[in-house]
């Protein structure tokens, strides 16, 4: 089976976004791309979360065409293959209709330095235009919009998380939900204040001093998140 790992990643990794809250149904679309092979593992259309096997996920090559798996890709592939054109940083793609983020994407607002965890994205999370879901006017909009950030707004529709590899990519989009929601009940009750630049800038240069990337801290075992604690994770 080409690419066994990743499409098994890939099919856990839809179930724990179903599970974390991050989407309903067959609603978003997960890929991870293997950069030396030119490969690129993505969820398929229309199999719910919790039945997805590996051997359900689509395999393409970065032109889209299929080569492995019985089932077709996503309908939102146009936007996939246009990221891992345009950002070379880029090996993993995390697609929600996240509740706050998309409450958010709908006003069509972005989500500006509320928290410091919105530097998991970027000094803020930048917003793309509306366009019909799974066309290339879509994944145009998304490039044009998302410049250096790891997270983008889908006006009227989701959110967008990227990373090095599927788990960075997933945990910025629980990170990026989790400010919206801040966002959002701050400014049910207030006004929020957001932080400078040049702060965010001191931030995001911490989180990479932790490691290449802040995502690296974020503890995944009760062992090594007491380790993390203790050196003052970003993510603790
Ligand atoms: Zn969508």
């Amino acid at each position: 089976m080409m690419l066994k790992n990743k499409r098994a990643t890939v099919a856990r990794l839809g179930k724990r976004m179903l599970a974390a809250g991050l989407t309903t149904g067959t609603g978003g679309n997960l890929s991870w791309c293997d950069r030396r092979r030119g490969l690129i593992a993505v969820s398929p259309s229309g199999v719910a979360y919790d039945r997805m096997t590996a051997a359900d996920v689509a395999v393409v090559d970065l032109e889209g065409r299929r080569m492995d798996g019985d089932l077709a890709p996503s309908s939102e592939l146009p936007f996939h293959l246009a990221l891992y054109r345009h950002r070379p940083d880029v090996a993993a793609v995390v697609h929600t209709h996240s509740v706050y983020a998309t409450t958010l994407a709908c006003l069509h607002w972005e989500i500006p330095a509320v928290h410091y965890l919105v530097g998991f994205a970027g000094p803020k999370v930048p917003l793309a235009a509306y366009a019909t879901y799974g066309t290339e006017a879509l994944a145009r909009n998304v490039v044009d919009a998302i410049g250096s950030s790891n997270a983008v707004l889908l006006a009227n529709h989701g959110m967008i998380a990227v990373g090095a590899d599927l788990e960075k990519a997933f945990a910025v989009a629980e990170e990026i939900e989790l400010v919206a929601r801040i966002y959002y009940q701050a400014k049910a009750v207030g006004t929020p204040q957001i932080l400078p630049e040049d702060e965010m800038q001191r931030v995001m240069a911490r989180f990479r001093s932790y490691g290449k990337k802040p995502l690296e801290e974020r503890p995944q075992t009760a062992q090594n998140s007491l380790k993390i604690r203790a050196r003052g994770c970003p993510g603790a």
